[in-house]
């Protein structure tokens, strides 16, 4: 895994450049913010790290966070260990896919969720319900988490580049709660991003509800520092946790995300479709549009338009697709 370090203390550079290539990483040291850009572009890093000091508090910071794990079990068949997926960060075997997300207004792609793929060298593609809960046990999830920040900001810069540049494209990126309740969360996604010079907005960030329920009061600090910093936010999974209506009043989210078990079994359970005719309304009433999860068929999508969803995500529009195949999506520009 090749990372780039920048800062502009030279003494303190040493040291940590020393540690992370004791580490197996390739790392390549740049100046200070102005010799950023450039530098991205020759090198291609799969990270970009700030100073010594930052470095160690996200170490710190991943070893003493457990309780995340008691939430998402692993599923036993497929254990992996820490130490082979600190191996597979180094070596690169992690990507992202993306998923379409579309418009309900115009029936064209908007967007895109970038969701992580382990390629495996034994078992193949492995999912992130796999791995993400071991990431976050074991602190992982904070090289993880930034690495797909900065893949999902370099792919977008590379399609406005080539073909949206004149479109709004966005791409939402998942974050996990360890990295969320971190007081450094929103300087370090700054400078991750800034390097390519997107126009606000065009990367979003996923939390779920239990994110915001561990500490209020630093999610809601966390919540204004990255609106005020240009990123939108998403909460995903609406529904399945406390879905409470207090907090959507206090934290100024922008978008809801209905879960896929309600969407799914809309126009089979009346209790279903009267739950999302809520949400959405809900949404509407406190100015959040709403992305509908899990939309696989053609009667699905007819009655979210019906009940005036603002868009949609789900097997009907598009599977997680590799790079490619996203990028054949954006050129074909179809419309439902
Ligand atoms: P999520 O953020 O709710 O992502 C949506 C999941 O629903 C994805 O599963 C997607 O493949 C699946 N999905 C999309 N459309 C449909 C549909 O029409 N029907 C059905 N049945 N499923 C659909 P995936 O990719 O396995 O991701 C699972 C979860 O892993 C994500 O849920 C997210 O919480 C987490 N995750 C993924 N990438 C990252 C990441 O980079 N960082 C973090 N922290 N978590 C991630
Ligand atoms: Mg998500
Ligand atoms: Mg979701």
């Amino acid at each position: 895994m090749k990372i780039l370090l920048l800062d502009d203390e030279p003494e303190r550079i040493d040291r940590v450049s020393e540690r992370l290539a004791g580490g197996g990483f390739e790392v390549v040291v740049v100046d200070g913010p102005q010799a950023l850009e450039p530098a991205i572009v020759e090198h291609r890093p799969s990270l970009v790290v700030f100073g010594e000091g930052r470095f160690r508090e996200y170490g710190a910071l991943g070893a003493g966070r457990t309780q995340s794990a008691t939430h998402h079990p692993v599923d036993t068949g497929k254990r992996f260990d820490a130490a082979e997926m600190a191996r597979a960060i180094e070596r690169g075997e992690f990507a992202l896919v993306y998923q379409p997300i579309v418009s309900l207004e115009t029936g064209g792609v908007s967007g895109f969720e970038a969701l992580i793929r382990w390629h495996h060298p034994d078992r193949g593609l492995v999912g992130p319900d796999n791995f993400i809960p071991l990431a976050e046990e074991s602190g992982l999830i904070i090289a993880l988490g930034f690495f797909a920040v900065a893949e999902a900001a370099r792919q977008i810069a590379a399609w406005r580049a080539i073909i949206h540049a004149e479109r709004p494209l966005s791409v939402s990126v998942n974050l996990s709660t360890v990295q969320f309740i971190h007081p450094d969360l929103v300087e370090v996604l700054r400078e991750t991003v800034l390097p390519y010079g997107l126009p606000p907005g065009t990367i979003r960030f996923e939390i779920t509800e239990s994110a915001l329920m561990q500490d209020m009061e630093q999610a809601n600090i966390a919540l204004l520092k990255l609106k005020a910093n240009g990123f939108p936010l998403y909460m995903d999974d609406f529904g399945t946790g406390y879905s409470s209506l207090s907090y959507l009043r206090h934290f100024p989210v922008d978008v809801l995300k209905i879960d896929k078990s309600f969407v799914r079994w809309m126009g089979v359970d009346e209790e279903s479709d009267e739950i999302v005719r809520i949400i959405i309304h809900l949404a509407h009433t406190l100015r959040m549009k709403i992305v509908a999860e899990g939309v696989e068929t053609p009667e699905t999508l007819n009655k979210l338009r019906e009940l005036g969803a603002d868009y949609g995500q789900g097997y009907l529009f598009g599977k997680p697709l590799a790079p490619a195949d996203a990028e054949a999506l954006l050129r074909a520009d179809p419309r439902w």
